[in-house]
């Protein structure tokens, strides 16, 4: 099996002080070698001030959006280059709440994961359905386009670099949770479409990861299914003790 993969999404909270102080215990419990890739993306004010107490550390930071210009007047804006230089390694693009509220779509995700790539950051690209996708059967069709339009054009060393994230959107912040065999079958259908494209061997090393209202209970059934390779956490990953128990399922 491979590496379990942890992320955990803050969205718009913490201020300075409250990422600094839990990114110590985090970094506290987890001194010794945990056979875990565990990243945490704070907001951007606090980016610089986690880096500094991940240091050395085997946790990672990533971002939570970036512009895909390189620079210029964007007033509000953040660039792959300044967020490698806060010390990023990886950053979320495409997550449903910048596709529902920010009006985020094919085109310009695509060209952030292009970005990201340039400035040596790993995209975590999402994709998901509405619920009203998923009761009309529109499942499949919705995750290929999100899919296919997100990754045009990208070379099959790219992509090895593209973690997805496979978050159906009616269970982000609901306390729904896909089941086992939902999210498994949506993360083959996802590994199907990539080895289309880029063949067998190159989409059976993308990790694609789950997100969707994951908790310490039911991450474990989850990270069961052959092709789940780990978990994009929102809302657990904001109390440290049950990230913790996330993190060390
Ligand atoms: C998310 O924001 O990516 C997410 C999965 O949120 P939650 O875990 O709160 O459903």
């Amino acid at each position: 099996m491979a590496t379990p993969f942890i992320a955990g999404n803050w969205k718009m909270y913490k201020t300075v002080g409250e990422a600094v102080d839990l990114v110590r215990q985090l970094r506290k419990e987890f001194s010794k070698p945990v056979d875990r890739d565990i990243v945490i993306a704070p907001p951007f004010t606090a980016l610089y001030p986690v880096a500094k107490v991940l240091k050395d550390s085997k946790i990672h930071l990533c971002a939570q959006n970036l512009h895909w210009k390189e620079e210029g007047a964007y007033t509000g804006e953040i660039s792959a280059g300044m967020l490698a230089d806060a010390g990023c390694k990886y950053v979320i693009i495409g997550h449903s709440e910048r596709r529902k509220f920010f009006n985020e779509d094919g085109l310009k995700i695509n060209r952030k994961i292009k970005t990201a790539l340039k400035f040596d950051l790993r995209p975590i690209f999402c994709v998901g359905e509405n619920l009203s996708e998923r009761e009309s059967g529109r499942t499949f069709i919705v995750v290929e386009k999100q899919i296919e339009e997100g990754l045009i054009n990208l070379s099959s060393d790219d992509i090895e670099k593209v973690i997805i994230a496979y978050e159906p959107v009616w269970a982000i912040g609901t306390g729904k949770t896909a089941t086992p065999d939902q999210a498994e079958e949506a993360h083959r259908f996802i590994r199907n479409v990539t080895a289309r494209s880029y063949g067998e061997e190159t989409s059976g090393k993308i990790v694609i990861l789950y997100g969707g209202s994951v908790n310490p209970e039911n991450i474990g059934n989850l990270m069961d299914q052959p092709d789940i390779g780990g978990v994009l956490v929102g809302g657990a990953s904001l109390d440290v003790e049950t990230f913790i128990k996330i993190v060390k399922f």
